[in-house]
């Protein structure tokens, strides 16, 4: 079945699209002004009193006409530094949003003829553009659930025991997710008491009903100070998986979609660039029933994350 026909109508971007919305490198400038200054560069800060702008001809800069001051919309963004054309950097990032199960550096190569270095440069540096600080759960909400996942070698020792932490070349990943509702997902250091109590407190609203498996890691949940968290464990190590509404299967839900998306598209991914890759999956369910219109999300993400980095001098 092709599901792109499935995608509402008022959720469709299409390449063309994207094609009429951004034809040459001069659009793209535009949007990336519009989104920073809305309405225009309407301001000269040196002047000090409203003034028109005009774009500089060959440079990425719009001019104050009274003054001359330039003033550049990249400055800070991801692309601020980079000699690739804005328009291959807008098609990568397309590509990147519009395809379900993600995209390879090696595919962007193709879509777009850049070398493959270049490539891999962009795809790394959008997924930067995906990484999220979000804080789930709530008084109001129906809770979260919290687990780990293994990334890398044998999951179990040789007596069928789940190894338990980075032992040997295992990755863990620690993940919480609200139900019908948002994720987010890190790679952890180690998986003890501290490290978990911290990712929860950083992650997760006081109040919120957490959801568990029996882990030792997650033993500590509800003393965690100034949060007041409930929490429910459900026993898998005793064959239970759902008692009501205590289960984990939203988040393992989750991490096979991670896993066989790590085997399917990407065949492996070092440990270097798990937390990229989470990014990109976190971000991509965390806008499930936005179509493709995760473009426009990554474009917003981009203002989005300059305007959180301390002003550049132009
Ligand atoms: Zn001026």
């Amino acid at each position: 079945m092709n599901r792109r026909q499935t995608i509402p109508k008022e959720l469709r971007y299409t390449f063309n699209d994207f094609d009429r919305d951004f034809p040459n490198d001069d659009a793209c400038l535009e949007q990336i002004k519009e989104q920073r200054f809305q309405g225009g560069i309407t301001a000269c800060e040196k002047c000090e009193r409203p003034r028109k702008h005009y774009r500089v001809k060959g440079r990425t800069a719009y001019a104050c006409e009274t003054c001359g001051n330039h003033i550049y919309p990249l400055a800070g963004t991801i692309f601020e530094k980079s000699s690739t054309s804005l328009r291959i950097w807008f098609h990568a990032m397309y590509l990147m949003g519009s395809t379900r199960c993600g995209i390879s550096a090696k595919q962007i190569q193709r879509e777009t003829g850049v070398t493959y270095k270049t490539a891999w440069r962009m795809f790394t540096q959008i997924r930067k553009l995906m990484h999220e600080d979000v804080r789930l759960g709530g008084a109001e909400s129906s809770g979260v659930e919290m687990d780990e996942m293994y990334h890398g070698g044998r999951r179990k020792n040789e007596s069928g025991r789940m190894l338990r932490g980075n032992r040997g070349h295992l990755t863990t990943v620690m993940g919480v997710v609200e139900r019908k509702g948002r994720i987010v997902a890190r790679v952890a250091p180690e998986l003890t008491i501290t490290a978990t109590n911290a990712l929860v407190k950083e992650y997760v609203l006081p109040k919120t009903m957490i959801f568990t498996d029996e882990a030792g890691s997650y033993s500590s949940l509800q003393h965690i100070e100034m949060m007041d968290y409930e929490h429910r464990r459900i026993n898998h190590s005793q064959k239970v998986y759902v008692a009501g509404e205590v289960h984990t299967n939203t988040i393992e839900g989750f991490w096979s979609l991670v896993k066989r998306g790590i085997g399917g598209v990407y065949h492996s991914v070092s440990a270097k660039y798990l937390q990229g890759y989470l990014d990109e999956y976190s971000f991509r369910y965390n806008r499930r029933d936005s179509g493709n219109l995760i473009f426009s999300a990554l474009l917003e993400q981009v203002s989005e994350m300059a305007s959180r980095r301390p002003a550049l001098e132009a």
